[in-house]
């Protein structure tokens, strides 16, 4: 059971799993997965989730497309990966809380590592190497809610080709410097474009990012002409690159005046931290003209919590219109609030 099979019949759906290591009481640790295989066998689009254990709404993303796709009109091939991350997944936490390593530091794995690197390393080895490219889904940690977005990392001489984010269809995409070990990174410097694809938070299953994870796959599916349909992409897309946390500077509890998803101006306040101890009230202003990337969705924090992550326009730009004949061009809300609000944006 450790080899992935993608040569199945034409126009059919299969189930299976990998074993890639073994836990106290010699149970194994598998990673589960399907393959569909459309009329051609290329591109071969990897679909994961749950590299972070608690990362729920994405698991839920690919059993749809699971459900939904009919090989028979599917042009291509579907790897799907609901639950990468099986022990974290069991334990109900982001990490596996035995070996502690975060599975997206350890990329491309160690075959005879710890619990976290050999799943690092048969994922990387009998999946990411089989794909054209992939979507990565994730979420933000518990209470860290999350816009849905595309996150893209340079690291080095590493640059990601925007396209395959862009294919997702969001309002903006997330650019910031990655670190050695991240799938993004480690699958792109040997030439596998992967999008890490943030969809809400933790711990839950919420419909309307779920809608919104599943919309991107379909955009990106027809983008890439691997289904019928023309793609939902906005006509400006901005590329944001200042990503900033602000952290709470009283412990207590922390009342949002934003949604993730928001335009802000300077100054503008973003949310309140109150004390419930000692009466004490600390307002969250915002830095700089900023979009809400995130937002704090547990409202009890300690001093140095995070409980706002936004990112300026400063250093963003809108994008120039993508090259392709047929999209279905949308507006940008994120665009039209920026002009409302008198905030420029360099195009
Ligand atoms: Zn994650």
């Amino acid at each position: 059971m450790s080899e992935v099979n993608l040569n199945i019949e034409t126009g059919t759906k299969q189930r299976g799993f990998i074993q890639c290591a073994e836990l106290e009481d010699g149970s194994p640790v598998i990673i589960p997965y399907f393959i569909v295989r459309g009329v051609s066998k290329k591109p071969v689009l990897l679909l994961n989730a749950a590299i972070h254990g608690e990362e729920l709404n994405g698991i839920e993303v690919i059993n749809r497309v699971f459900e939904k796709i009919n090989p028979m009109e599917l042009h291509g091939t579907i790897i799907g990966v609901p639950v990468v991350n099986t022990p974290a997944f069991r334990a109900r936490n982001r990490l596996d809380p035995i070996d502690g390593k975060n599975l997206n530091r350890v990329f491309p794995g160690e075959k005879n590592g710890t619990t976290t690197e050999r799943i690092a390393y048969y994922f990387f080895n009998k999946f990411v190497k089989k794909a054209t490219f992939g979507i990565d889904l994730h979420t933000g940690s518990k209470g860290h809610l999350l816009v849905p977005h595309p996150r893209i990392r340079t690291l080095d001489d590493f640059t990601p080709v925007l396209e395959y984010p862009r294919a997702l269809g969001t309002e903006f995409i997330f650019q910031s410097k990655g670190e050695k070990g991240m799938l993004n990174i480690e699958a792109g410097k040997i030439g596998i474009p992967i999008v890490c694809f943030e969809i809400g938070v933790a711990g839950i299953l919420d419909e309307y990012y779920i809608k919104a994870g599943l919309k991107g796959v379909m955009n990106f599916m027809k983008y890439f002409g691997m289904i019928k349909g023309i793609p939902e992409i906005p006509k400006q897309q901005v590329l944001l690159k200042d990503y900033q946390e602000i952290v709470s500077q009283i412990g207590g509890l922390f009342y949002p005046r934003v949604k993730a998803g928001d335009v802000v101006k300077k100054n503008q306040l973003l949310g309140v931290t109150k004390s419930p101890f000692t009466g004490e009230k600390h307002y969250v202003r915002a830095p700089d003209d900023c979009y809400i990337v995130g937002i704090r969705s547990q409202p009890v924090v300690r001093q140095g919590t995070a409980v706002v992550w936004l990112m300026t326009f400063e250093k963003g730009n809108i994008l120039p219109p993508l090259r392709k004949n047929d999209l279905k061009n949308l507006s940008s809300k994120m665009v039209t609030q920026t002009r409302e609000k008198g905030i420029k944006i360099t195009e």
